[in-house]
């Protein structure tokens, strides 16, 4: 298959998908944004409103693109750079973007990579790497994100405090041979984000993930991009379509607005039904 870039035009089209624009006057971080799902985020998240902090580590050109269409288009968006394993980093992006914008309101701990190895020989360093940007990354961002929460205090925007939505996956429920790493930072990301939900929802945050299943983006292009490998991947989707970076986006814009006031502590699968287990389809 072959991926639709965005670029101004789309930028200007994303708006019409919501008329209402259900983020207005509030103002969003998302991490690891200027490419693929953080992209369609961050774009969806400006189109319905948003200011957006578009984070990046590297690639400074493809974050100042999509800050120049989403300005061009009649939003307001800034482009931060920060490691997200880095707590200095966090910290200082967190500076950033609330001097930018007054504040936060939305916060999408997105950034994440894959170290793929069988077990005998993944390296500590191949096992840290994920751990760190994966679950230490979101860990440093939701924790920063409440501490602006709480020192901002309620305004009229929404009826939450704030709102943070983690990028999980479906490897949070199931297991992935030959990524064991990916696969128990995504179950890290399910249980430190219910635990927090818990810990924090009576403050009026509401922490959600959403778990994709198989999206075309960089990170899986392999499993993508030819027709052989498309075919394949669609047998474990039984809508039968491979996911697009715009799916995630609108189902982030509705865990951040109001419209999932009551939505607390939950993983939202947006996986064309790929936890549906397909090979058990004609009865197992
Ligand atoms: P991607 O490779 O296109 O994007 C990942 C982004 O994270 C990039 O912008 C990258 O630069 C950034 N990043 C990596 N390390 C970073 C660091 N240390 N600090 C800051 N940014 C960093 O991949 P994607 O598919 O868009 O992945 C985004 C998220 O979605 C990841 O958490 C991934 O695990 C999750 N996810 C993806 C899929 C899928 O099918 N694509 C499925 C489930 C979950």
């Amino acid at each position: 298959m072959v991926l639709e870039e965005y670029n101004l035009d789309r930028q200007k089209a994303l708006i019409s998908l919501y008329p209402h624009q259900p983020l207005r006057g509030q103002s969003a971080l998302v991490t690891g944004a200027n490419s693929g799902i953080g992209e369609g985020c961050a774009r969806h998240l400006a189109a319905a409103g948003a200011a957006v902090a578009v984070n990046y580590v590297r690639n400074p050109e493809a974050a100042q693109k999509i800050v120049d269409d989403i300005n061009q288009s009649g939003g307001k968006a800034i482009a931060v750079i920060a490691d997200v394993a880095s707590e200095e980093q966090v910290m200082s992006m967190f500076l950033t973007a609330v001097a930018a914008f007054g504040t936060l309101d939305i916060v999408v701990p997105n950034a994440g990579l894959q170290q793929d190895s069988k077990i005998e020989k993944m390296t500590v360093s191949q096992w840290d790497l994920v751990m760190n940007v994966n679950l230490r990354g979101q860990f440093l961002c939701i924790r920063e994100a409440i501490n602006e929460f709480e020192r901002r205090g309620m305004h009229d925007v929404s009826k939450a405090l704030g709102k943070i939505v983690c990028m999980s996956s479906v490897h949070e429920v199931i297991p992935w041979a030959g990524h064991a790493n990916y696969a128990a930072s995504k179950g890290g990301v399910m249980l430190m984000m219910k635990s927090i939900a818990q810990e924090v929802s009576d403050r009026k945050i509401r922490v959600n993930s959403i778990a994709p299943g198989a999206i075309a983006t960089p990170i899986n292009r392999p499993a993508w991009d030819t027709v052989d490998a498309e075919s394949k991947l669609l047998d474990l989707i039984p809508y039968n379509r491979v996911g697009l970076p715009d799916d995630i986006g609108q189902a982030c814009v509705w865990l951040a607005s109001d419209a999932s006031d009551y939505v607390v502590g939950t993983t939202l699968f947006v996986d064309g039904g790929m936890t549906l287990c397909e090979g058990f389809a004609s009865g197992g």
